[in-house]
């Protein structure tokens, strides 16, 4: 059996899947606000999948930021009472079994590559567009990890092929101007529709006034469009993916792949575009799906 663990910032959430990819048990918990309270609470959800399931599983866990492999130390959490801290050794010595960690995103990849939105496809480049913008790349089955552990980080590159009114481009909390992120985020939609029109609305609302027809709106959304083919392009030429998955808040919107695939052939580096961009087909448990799959697919030891 596996279990599966989505270390969110909000839930832990956990599941056990079968091996045709069922999800047999579900178990959640609020996240906790100290690292030590954290431990003992993914410890209570295996417990409580264990006690559901009658057996022992293995453990994959999604975590947001990423394990140094020199260090064994976390890096990059938005869940900063993880950063710096041995999450993998301890997780390992308060379970008392070996435990796989992954960065989420790249569990969200391998999620859609082993029997989702790309399931069979050998390249992959999974894309969160939340909160924030993130990404994984899955090669024949296994999450890439390179020497940095950032593989598929698209979201703290500039935008590529920059206009000059997109120059220099909205701060980024990463200290950086024009990051992919502050366009392509839930939270970047709506700073572009209010620097354009002085008026500050939802994404939500963006969406359903651009699907209404207003002309404001669908200029913003068409910004957004053309702004994801030139982000995805630019991964495109170097990883040269067979599908790109949407992922994320904001690849709920109705059409938004179809947009983004539409933009490609302008901007990627080859007459013809063969790379599908396509919604996932897991949503929300994409990422804790990708961390059960972490056992025995999707692992190389970094
Ligand atoms: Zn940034």
């Amino acid at each position: 059996m596996r279990i599966g663990i989505d270390l969110g910032g909000t839930k832990i959430e956990g599941i056990t899947l079968a091996d045709g990819g069922a999800i047999t048990h579900r178990h959640r918990v609020e996240t906790p606000k100290s690292y030590d309270a954290t431990i003992e609470a993914i410890a209570g959800v295996v417990r409580g999948l264990e006690e559901a399931a009658g057996e022992r599983g293995t453990i994959g866990i999604g975590i947001p930021g990423t394990v140094v492999a020199a260090t064994g130390l976390v890096k990059n959490s938005n869940s900063v009472c993880l950063n710096g801290q041995p999450l993998h050794r301890d997780l390992e010595a308060r379970l008392g079994r070996p435990v796989r960690l992954m960065n989420d995103a790249n569990c969200f990849a391998l999620s859609e590559a082993a029997d989702g939105a790309a399931a069979g496809a050998a390249i992959v480049f999974g894309v969160i567009l939340g909160t924030g913008v993130g990404g994984g790349v899955v090669v024949e089955g296994k999450a890439l990890i390179g020497a940095n552990q950032i593989s598929g980080e698209w979201g703290h590159n500039p935008l590529p092929w920059p206009s000059i009114e997109e120059i220099p481009g909205p701060p980024c909390y990463c200290g950086k101007r024009g990051c992919i992120e502050t366009w392509l985020s839930g939270p970047g939609l709506v700073h572009d529709h209010a620097a354009v029109t002085g008026r500050e609305l939802t994404t939500r609302a963006i969406v359903a006034a651009a699907a209404a027809g207003d002309a404001d709106a669908r200029a913003t959304m068409a910004r957004y469009h053309d702004r994801l083919a030139r982000g995805l392009a630019s991964v495109i030429n170097i990883v040269d993916p067979d599908v790109v998955v949407l992922g994320g808040g904001m690849s709920n919107i109705a059409g938004l792949a179809e947009a983004a695939s539409a933009g490609l052939p302008r901007w990627v580096f080859s007459n013809t575009v063969a790379t599908r961009v396509v919604p996932n087909v897991h949503g929300d448990s994409s990422g804790v799906r990708g961390a059960a799959w972490l056992w025995p697919l999707g692992w190389r030891a970094a």
